[in-house]
């Protein structure tokens, strides 16, 4: 997560990207077995390379045969916990090299990764090696109808089926896309907050209520209160109690964010936008001012999070995305550069030109200019880099909110009226 400067906004390029989806499975006591030998193998070789000062060609030719002398799967697998255990330990050489504090790696969860060569994909059924011509674990992927929706673009050549991860009771999938990212139009810019995340398109604001997100925290904040009364008698219940509730706050939240995420790459790629993102090493001081701690922690995690998605679903999408540093983007003025003073509610007020305005919207438009590589004294210079959309106006007092929609969530559509 770097900063870039307004060059860098300009360049596109083409990217590989991996996402994994996870599907309930069942096995039987052969697949099961040959789980648990593939993880025996895999820490054995571990290890071997862990012990061995440098592993070279010889070396993994000669711990190879001793693997596969009890071997009765195919012998791909053992190439798989070969590679997959020199992996780990090449990142742990890296780390102690560059003096960092590194733990001895660990094959903690038993899984096997099967590679492409061990898999066959016909239609819906996906095949996989476990004995050569003896023995199969074959999963129709129809049965999973979010996973239905990646085969189609299979199908139609647009995605790849990657490596596949192999556990006792799940599949974990992997869908490789080329991506080709568009020359964007523009740049929309994104201001998180505790109570609403702010997104600057065009002559276009949108005001996302985040208000929701607090209020499932206070809801479960209050339940688990009141199960820790329960823990004087019965620990297991109320520890019991506790994860439940933990679980369902943070799947009503991810829900949430799914949803926010999803409506701003949508905004994004229909008006052709890049999207610029906050560097967040640096929101942790800015975005909460006042709050109190817990509320602190929480936005932090949810602004994270949000970016995460954000970047996650517009990159799928060929959707460009970059960075920028906020440095003091709701502190200056975004009309004559002069420093902004905190006034009632959310309003700042200009030292210099006497500007009034919402500190949120002051932010994204901020980061919109200096995303795009211009200065707030410079803006006229952004007008000529966004032919395709209508200039963007320098004077933001005239902002109304034309529309309210509900969409899951609370939308409010504010335009920008020209001068
Ligand atoms: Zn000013």
């Amino acid at each position: 997560m770097g900063t870039s400067s307004g060059n860098s906004l300009k360049r596109t390029k083409n990217e590989t990207i991996v996402r994994a989806y996870s599907i309930p499975i069942r096995i039987d006591e052969v697949i099961l077995e040959f789980i648990e030998k593939y993880h025996e193998i895999a820490k054995t070789a571990l290890q071997e390379i862990l012990n061995t000062k440098k592993f070279t060609k010889v070396e993994r030719k000669r711990l190879r045969d001793t693997l596969l002398e009890n071997w009765n799967y195919a012998a791909h697998y053992v190439d798989s916990a070969i590679n997959q255990t020199l992996g780990l330990v090449k990142s742990y050489k890296r780390k102690l090299k560059k003096g960092k504090k590194a733990r001895e790696p660990k094959l903690k969860k038993k899984f096997v990764y099967v590679k492409s060569t061990l898999f066959g994909l016909k239609g819906s059924m996906l095949k996989i090696t476990i004995i050569p011509r003896e023995y199969y674990l074959e999963i129709n992927l129809a049965n999973y109808p979010y996973i239905l929706l990646f085969l189609k673009e299979v199908w139609g050549g647009k995605l790849k089926l990657g490596g596949l991860f192999l556990f006792p009771n799940k599949l974990v999938l992997t869908f490789v896309k080329t991506v080709e990212y568009f020359e964007p139009r523009d740049w929309m810019s994104i201001d998180i907050n505790l109570t609403n995340v702010t997104v600057l398109a065009g002559l276009t604001v949108y005001r996302f209520d985040t208000r929701e997100l607090y209020h499932v925290h206070r809801v479960y904040e209050l339940k688990r209160r009141k199960i820790q009364k329960i823990s004087a008698w019965n620990k297991r219940l109320s520890k019991k109690l506790l994860e439940k509730y933990s679980k369902r706050e943070r799947n009503r939240t991810k829900n949430f964010l799914h949803k926010l995420a999803n409506k701003i790459v949508e905004i994004a790629r229909e008006r052709r936008m890049g999207i610029t993102l906050e560097d967040l090493n640096s929101i942790k001081e800015r975005v909460l001012n006042g709050s109190k701690k817990m509320n602190r922690k929480l936005s932090k995690w949810n602004a994270r999070e949000l970016q995460r998605l954000i970047e996650y679903k517009a990159k799928w999408l060929g959707v460009p995305v970059v960075y920028v540093n906020p440095r003091n983007s709701s502190r200056i003025c975004p009309v004559c550069g002069g420093q902004l003073i905190p006034r009632e509610g959310r309003l700042m007020k200009c030292s210099n030109c006497g500007l009034i305005e919402d500190r949120d919207f002051v932010a994204v438009l901020n980061l919109r200019m200096w995303g795009s590589g211009v200065t707030p004294k410079g803006l006229e210079a952004s007008r000529a880099s966004t032919p395709d959309e209508r200039p963007m106006k320098t004077n933001p007092y005239g902002i109304m909110a034309v529309e309210k929609q509900r969409m899951g969530m609370k939308l409010h559509k504010i335009t920008l009226t020209p001068p």
